[in-house]
């Protein structure tokens, strides 16, 4: 569902890696290729499957001492800490012992490289003897991309990220996002978040960069998609153990699938043991009480209607009085929906929410229009305002634009997403799942390394 989204990120994580490795490469500050290189997504994995490709790569000769937990929690923390120095000279201390012996030599190496970048008046010798290092070193690079995506590399001298390294990255990444048809305030967001937190950081080998920028982008992610907001099946709970019907009332554009949402949410809280009822308050377009009816026999629930073109403030007052009567535990109010610019519907739409007093009032948008569904979900915000969304049509939504942008957008949270024509495709929406989702290894993404 996610792996345009997925892929941006980590081709984001692999370009940053090969910039700095680049970098380390011409300026003579590539120590050793060791071990293999982390996938971005590998990051995301179970500990301790992670665990273990830590011991086989990263610390061959572990103490023994240390407990298992330790190691555990000390790899986890990694790039939660601030102060990952500690971290980094610990697994340079455990590091195999030939490294520690090479040392002194890339001392030296180092510091006589470092004088001559800053001595302006050195010799000709020395500078022909650099400038053809550099050249080779930086043939090596170009030529070998795949070294620089397959293998570790680690740095004589710790690098430390700065702001040029990460700027046309990061400024990339911005522009596919909003390809993506992801918001330009989140695609701001996240990428002014993941600068915030890589600028400064320090690394001593290539993994870090991957593990670095999997964390910064995640968090920075995490940000944007957790919005609280209500659980409607926790208010249903709520409301039903008073003895009161839930009032729920729907509201988007047409064609979004709105009255396939209904059908789906009637559906799903029937198999939860509570008996729903419609309203066919779009009583406005031609065939819309028919189609809302046809969902509600479907999937065999009562449906409230008045006649085409009558009040439709009066069948959503209607369907709650006959809920309360009947002790059923939730009305779902099917509402017209034409462009979301149209005054006279959101006028429609004010009287029904003021007639019906709603305990939610749910935006039912597209989540293939992208930018469209998040820019109606503005406008019915500002007009009506919504307590939160449903995007439908998440199966076929190959960008997850619309999914990563909408609740940050209008500060409300997905409480649900349709994957699929059934009654039984919708799926209660969480932001654990999604980030998931998004960063989670799964064989797309180990594809792809
Ligand atoms: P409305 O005009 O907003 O009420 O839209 P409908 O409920 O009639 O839905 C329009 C079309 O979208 C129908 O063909 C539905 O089957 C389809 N649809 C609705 N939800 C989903 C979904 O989650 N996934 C997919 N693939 N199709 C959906
Ligand atoms: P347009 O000229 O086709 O855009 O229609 P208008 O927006 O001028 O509305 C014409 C009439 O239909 C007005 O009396 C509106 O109140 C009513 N109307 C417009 N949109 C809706 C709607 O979505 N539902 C209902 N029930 N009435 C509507």
């Amino acid at each position: 569902m996610f792996d345009s989204l997925k892929k941006k990120f980590s081709r984001t994580s692999e370009k940053l890696e090969e910039e700095l490795v680049e970098e380390a490469k011409n300026e003579d500050n590539i120590e050793e290729e060791t071990g293999g290189r982390f996938s971005f997504f590998s990051f995301g994995r179970k500990k301790e499957e992670k665990e273990e490709e830590e011991e086989e790569n990263l610390l061959p000769e572990a103490e023994e001492e240390e407990s298992e937990k330790e190691k555990k929690s000390r790899f986890w923390s990694r790039s939660k800490d601030d102060d990952d120095e500690d971290v980094e000279e610990e697994a340079e201390e455990e590091a195999p012992e030939e490294e520690v012996e090479e040392e002194p030599e890339k001392e030296e190496k180092k510091s006589r490289f470092w004088s001559r970048n800053k001595d302006k008046e050195e010799d000709k010798e020395e500078v022909e003897e650099e400038k053809k290092s550099r050249f080779w070193n930086r043939t090596k690079a170009e030529s070998a991309d795949g070294e620089a995506t397959g293998g570790m590399f680690s740095f004589v001298r710790e690098k430390t990220i700065q702001e040029k390294h990460v700027e046309d990255i990061l400024f990339e990444l911005e522009m596919e996002l909003l390809q993506g048809d992801v918001a330009m305030e989140v695609a701001t967001e996240v990428v002014e978040n993941v600068k915030e937190n890589l600028v400064g950081k320090k690394i001593k080998r290539s993994n870090d960069i991957t593990e670095y920028t999997f964390y910064a982008l995640k968090d920075a992610v995490a940000e944007i998609i957790d919005i609280p907001g209500p659980s409607m099946t926790e208010m249903l709970e709520e409301k039903a153990a008073k003895g009161e019907p839930l009032v729920v009332m729907f509201v988007g554009i047409n064609g979004t699938g709105k009255t396939t949402t209904i059908g789906k949410l009637a559906n799903y809280y029937l198999k939860k043991g509570y008996t729903p009822v419609i309203a066919a308050s779009d009583t406005f377009r031609a065939g819309a009480i028919e189609q809302v009816t046809y969902h509600a026999d479907n999937v065999g629930v009562k449906i409230i209607k008045h006649k085409k073109g009558s009040d439709p403030a009066a069948v959503a007052f209607d369907a709650v009085e006959h809920a309360r009567a009947q002790g059923k535990e939730l009305v779902l109010i099917d509402t017209a929906g034409r462009m979301q610019t149209n005054t006279n519907l959101m006028d429609e739409m004010k009287k029904i929410k003021r007639v019906s007093k709603p305990d939610l009032v749910i935006f039912v948008g597209d989540a293939i229009t992208g930018n469209d569904a998040t820019e109606q979900a503005r406008k019915f915000n500002e007009a009506i305002d919504i307590d939160g969304v449903i995007l439908t049509k998440a199966d076929a939504d190959s960008k997850g634009g619309a999914s990563l942008s909408i609740g940050y957008v209008i500060k409300k949270p997905i409480l649900f997403l349709g994957v699929g024509q059934g009654y039984d495709d919708i799926m209660e929406y969480d932001a654990d799942w999604m980030l998931d989702q998004l960063f989670s290894q799964d064989e797309e993404a180990v594809d792809e390394t």
